[in-house]
């Protein structure tokens, strides 16, 4: 099958209104200028250095995320062109994310990752450390970052219940804070719900961006295989 057939194949399980990130990194930039000729201009990618390149070198209005964790000291190669941070989980990331953003004369919308499986090793914050962020005094003073919602992995686990669970907890979180500190505006509004076998899920539990999977830039390959 063909990396647009694939594409299309998604779009059909996925509700209009979810935003889709193709999760493009380690694929070749042919590839992507595929999917952006058919239309779709949203792509993710988790190495600085490769996201760079591929902006510099892709169409212009491609909107380009950043996926998984971020070092403060890559920020500023990414600051020019990102248009959505997926993944802070510290102040001074956003600090410093305000800052580059600055120097390029331009705001940043960031995500912020929220701890919610049962693995010690994942990033992310607790539902009070991001209350913590959103009453540190110094947020107001960050004029160039936008905090547009929050992100969180559920456990890898094939038991759905818990899987749901966990979602459900980042939701919970999600609507509290909305109401709390963006009631009056509608600039939080992202929930992304990530990578858990089960799409399903997240779809039923409210999630705003759905990750394509990395392994639909393979579908090329397959036919090519048969
Ligand atoms: C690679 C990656 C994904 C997507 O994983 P798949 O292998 O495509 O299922 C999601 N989030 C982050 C941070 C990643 O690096």
């Amino acid at each position: 099958m063909s990396i647009t057939n694939k594409l299309e194949q998604i779009k059909q399980l996925i509700p209009k209104q979810v935003k889709l990130v193709a999760v493009s990194k380690t694929k070749p930039q042919e590839d992507i200028l595929t999917l952006y000729e058919y239309g779709h201009k949203v792509f993710g990618e988790n190495k600085v250095q490769e996201l760079k390149e591929k902006y510099e070198n892709l169409p212009k209005d491609i909107e380009w995320h950043h996926i998984g964790h971020l070092q403060t000291n890559k920020v500023k190669y990414i600051a020019p062109f990102v248009s959505l941070i997926h993944a802070v989980d510290s102040f001074k990331l956003l600090k410093v994310i305000n800052k580059e953003a600055q120097k390029n004369n331009r705001k940043i919308n960031v995500l912020l990752q929220m701890h919610i499986a049962q693995e010690e090793t994942k990033f992310g914050l607790s539902c009070k450390q991001i209350h913590e962020i959103l009453q540190n005094p110094e947020l107001g003073k960050l004029e160039n970052i936008q905090i547009t919602g929050l992100m969180g992995m559920a456990t890898n686990t094939d038991d759905k219940e818990q899987i749901r669970k966990e979602f459900r907890y980042l939701k919970s979180c999600f609507d509290e804070i909305k109401q709390k500190y963006f009631a009056t505006n509608d600039t939080f509004r992202e929930l992304s719900m990530g990578m858990s076998g089960d799409f399903q899920i997240a779809i039923e539990e409210g999630t705003t961006i759905f990750m394509i999977e990395n392994s639909i830039f393979s579908a090329r390959n397959y036919t090519l295989k048969n």
